[in-house]
C-alpha cells in the first residue's frame, strides 16, 4: 500500500521523481503541481473579481454562523454580535445584487455601536475581519480633523482602505472601514458652533460625504508628506461603514429622555422597569444627537447597538474561555520554551477581583497576568524547570511587588 506522503496526490509522481513533496493531511503535492496551482489561482482569482465577489450566495457564512464566529472570540454582547452578523451579511447581499443589476436597490445599513471603552468593540470589528471577504481597516476618528488643520484628513480613512486593498480600487470599493472613537468627533456643547470647529462638526461634515456615498479624490499614501502625489478617486456607494464610541455620559442623556417622557400610571411603571446599570441599552438616534453628533450623521448610520458593561462574570470568561484568552496565550507562550504552565482555579478568581478592585476593565486583565507572570517569563527560560504551576500565594506574592498605578486600565 502507498502511504500518504509518498507520492503526488495531483500527478501521481513518487517522492523520488520530484524534487518536493509537501504532505498534507490526507494527500500531498510536488512542486511541480504547486506551482502549476499557484499559476492558476493566479489566472482565476482576477476573472472571479470582476464577476464581483468570486462569492455567490450559498458561500456566503449566514448571519448565524457568523454570529457564532464571533462567540469563539468575543464574550456576551450577543445584542452587537447579532446587529453586526446581520449588517455584514446584508452587505454582501447588497453587493452581489449590485453585481446582478436589479431594479430594487438595496440601500446600505451602516451601524453604530456604543459601549464603555474596553468592552469589546474593536474586539468585535477586528474578528469579523477575519472572516471576511472584502478588505477591512481600522481608523481613529480621534486623529481626524478638518482639511487645513494638523491632523489627518477625512480622505485618509479611505487611504487605509486602499492600503488594506493592496490599491485594488474596486475591491476597495466595496470594502469595510471601522471607525472606532466616533463619539470623539461630537460637538462640543449644544450650540451650532459660527466659528469653525477643529475637532467637531467640521469633520462630522466631512465623514458625512464620505457616508452618504459620493466620489472621494484620495491620496494614495494618505497625509500630506506626499503634496505631489496623484489622486485615486474612490466611489464610497457601496462601502460599509461601522462605528464605535464610548459616548462618556450619555447614560444621563438616556436617562433624562425617559424620565421626560414618563407621564401617568403606566408610564411609571416602565420606569420601574428600567434597568439603571445598563442604561446604553435604551439608547435611541435622540440620545446620539443630544450628545452632539449632527443629524444627518445619525441618519446615516441606521443601525444602532449597544455593548454591556462587563460584570465579574463575564470578565471571568473572558479570561480563559476565548479561543486566543489571555491565560491561553501565556500557556502557548511558555509551551514554546517547552515548560508546561497550569494555574490554581483561585488565581483566576484573584485576577478578576483586582481587575474589579482597580477599575482596570478586560485590558487590566492582560497587566495583571503580565505583572504576576513577568518573574518567570523573565527567568524559566534559562533555567531547567519544564513546569510551573501557578498557585494563589505565588500569585498575591507577585502582584503584590507591582506597582499598581503601572497597570494599564483600560
Ligand atoms: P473597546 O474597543 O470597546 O474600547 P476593545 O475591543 O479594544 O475595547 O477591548 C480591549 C480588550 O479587552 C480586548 O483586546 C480583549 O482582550 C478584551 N475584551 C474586551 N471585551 C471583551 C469581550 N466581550 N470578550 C472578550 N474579550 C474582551
Amino acid at each position: 500500500m502507498v502511504k500518504i506522503g509518498d507520492t503526488c496526490s495531483f500527478c501521481g509522481k513518487s517522492r523520488r521523481e520530484v524534487n518536493l513533496l509537501i504532505t498534507g493531511i490526507s494527500g500531498a503535492i510536488c512542486d511541480e503541481c504547486a506551482l502549476q496551482a499557484y499559476e492558476i489561482v493566479q489566472e482565476e482569482i482576477p476573472k472571479k473579481r470582476k464577476n464581483g465577489l468570486g462569492l455567490n450566495q450559498e458561500d456566503l457564512a449566514k448571519p448565524n454562523e457568523i454570529k457564532s464566529f464571533l462567540d469563539e472570540y468575543v464574550i456576551g454582547q450577543d445584542d452587537a454580535k447579532r446587529y453586526l452578523s446581520v449588517s455584514v451579511y446584508n452587505h454582501y447581499k447588497r453587493l452581489l445584487q449590485t453585481v446582478l443589476k436589479d431594479d430594487v436597490e438595496i440601500e446600505k445599513s451602516n451601524i453604530i455601536m456604543v459601549g464603555a471603552t474596553g468592552t469589546g468593540k474593536t474586539l468585535l470589528a477586528r474578528t469579523i475581519a477575519k472572516l471576511l471577504h472584502v478588505p477591512f481597516c481600522i481608523v481613529d476618528a480621534t486623529v481626524l480633523t478638518e482639511a487645513g488643520y494638523v491632523g489627518e484628513d477625512i480622505e485618509s480613512i479611505l487611504t487605509r482602505l486602499l492600503q488594506a486593498a493592496d490599491y485594488d480600487v474596486e475591491a476597495a470599493q466595496r470594502g469595510i472601514v471601522f471607525i472606532d472613537e466616533i463619539d470623539k468627533i461630537a460637538r462640543k456643547g449644544d450650540n451650532p458652533s459660527i466659528t469653525r470647529d477643529v475637532s467637531g462638526e467640521g469633520v462630522q461634515q466631512g465623514l458625512l460625504k464620505l457616508l452618504e456615498g459620493s466620489i472621494v479624490n484620495v491620496p494614495p499614501q494618505g497625509g500630506r508628506k506626499h503634496p505631489d502625489q496623484k489622486m485615486i478617486a474612490v466611489n464610497t456607494q457601496n462601502i460599509l461603514f461601522i462605528c464605535g464610541g464610548a459616548f462618556d455620559g450619555i447614560e444621563k442623556k438616556i436617562a433624562q429622555r425617559l424620565n421626560t417622557r414618563v407621564v401617568g400610571y403606566a408610564a411609571s411603571k416602565e420606569v420601574a422597569m428600567v434597568d439603571r446599570e445598563n442604561m446604553l441599552q435604551y439608547i435611541t438616534p435622540a440620545d446620539l444627537k443630544a450628545f452632539g453628533l449632527i443629524p444627518e450623521i445619525i441618519g446615516r448610520l441606521p443601525i444602532i447597538t449597544y455593548l454591556n458593561p462587563l460584570d465579574r462574570k463575564t470578565l471571568r470568561s473572558i479570561l480563559t474561555e476565548p479561543k486566543n484568552s489571555i491565560i491561553k496565550q501565556y500557556i502557548k507562550l511558555f509551551e514554546m520554551d517547552h515548560i508546561k504552565l497550569t494555574f490554581d482555579e483561585s488565581v483566576y478568581e484573584f485576577i478578576v477581583d483586582k481587575a474589579m478592585e482597580f477599575k482596570l476593565g478586560a485590558r487590566g486583565l492582560r497587566s495583571i497576568v503580565e505583572a504576576i507572570m513577568m518573574d518567570a517569563m523573565y527567568n524559566m527560560p534559562s533555567g531547567n524547570t519544564k513546569k510551573l504551576h501557578v498557585t494563589l500565594d505565588y500569585a498575591k506574592g507577585q502582584f503584590e511587588k507591582t506597582d499598581i498605578n503601572r497597570l494599564q486600565s483600560a
